[in-house]
């Protein structure tokens, strides 16, 4: 479902995020990118949406080459993808709901159609309740969870999530994981990086960067 082969990406002469990263993430699998800041997990995941472009190697998303896609492939990839990105804020002059609604305006579906696939999104993530409020009246932790649920409103096959608990205390870093997990327990992919090893569950599987070079993975 998304195959790195030998992909580097550099930024500027001394800027080397990737170096030859070859990896594949399965349909289905829940995997998390850990490693230090600045060891190139953002970079990785961007390449994913292909908001980033590799310098050399392939990258595929079903199928599709990332860097071969024009401009106008772009909203086809994407419309498979739940982006939970640190630069996607909360519109702050709208409700909760509206919020979750935002990417369904463009779907063609009726209002009343997304107004109750957002609510059920909100159910998901446990923040029903919150539906009418501001974003600035929810905390940290649940302004992320309303991200999460605006990022699985259209139900995308592959859910890319950059450091969704970062600034985030344990108890609601731990109900960010597990609404995540909740996702990819009903098939849909999940690519999720963290610089803090501890809220890993053990048995998962973990891609480790360090430096832009992907470590072996534990058997
Ligand atoms: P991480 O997500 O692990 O913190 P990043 O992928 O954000 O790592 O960054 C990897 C390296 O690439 C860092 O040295 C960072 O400063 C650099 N970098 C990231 N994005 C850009 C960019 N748009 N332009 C130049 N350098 C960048
Ligand atoms: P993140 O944790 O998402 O990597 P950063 O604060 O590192 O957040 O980066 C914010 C934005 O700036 C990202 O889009 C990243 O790609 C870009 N960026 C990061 N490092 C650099 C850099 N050295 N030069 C230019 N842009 C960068």
């Amino acid at each position: 479902m998304i195959e790195f082969h030998d992909v580097s990406k550099q930024y500027a002469a001394d800027t080397t995020a990737l170096r030859a990263v070859t990896l594949t993430i399965n349909k289905g699998e829940l995997v998390y990118l850990a490693g230090p800041s600045g060891a190139g997990k953002s970079t990785l995941l961007k390449m994913i949406a292909a908001m980033e472009r590799p310098t050399s190697g392939k990258v595929t998303v079903n199928g599709t080459d990332i860097g071969k896609l024009k401009s106008a492939g772009v909203p086809f990839l994407r419309r498979n993808l739940g982006l939970i990105f640190q630069q996607q804020r909360l519109l702050t002059d709208r409700t909760v709901l509206a919020n979750v609604m935002m990417p369904m305006l463009v779907t063609g579906l009726s209002r009343a159609q997304a107004e109750e696939r957002a609510r059920a999104a909100l159910d998901k993530v446990g923040l029903l309740a919150r539906a009418n409020a501001q974003p600035m009246a929810l905390s940290g932790g649940e302004q992320q969870r309303v991200s999460i649920a605006r990022a699985i409103v259209n139900r995308p096959q592959i859910i890319l999530a950059d450091e969704p608990t970062a600034n985030l205390d344990r108890d609601s870093a731990n109900q960010i994981f597990d609404a995540l997990r909740a996702f990819n327990k009903v098939g849909v992919t999940c690519l999720i990086s963290t610089h803090d090893e501890h809220v890993l569950d053990s048995g998962a599987r973990v891609i480790r960067l360090v430096q832009g070079q992907l470590q072996a993975e534990a058997a």
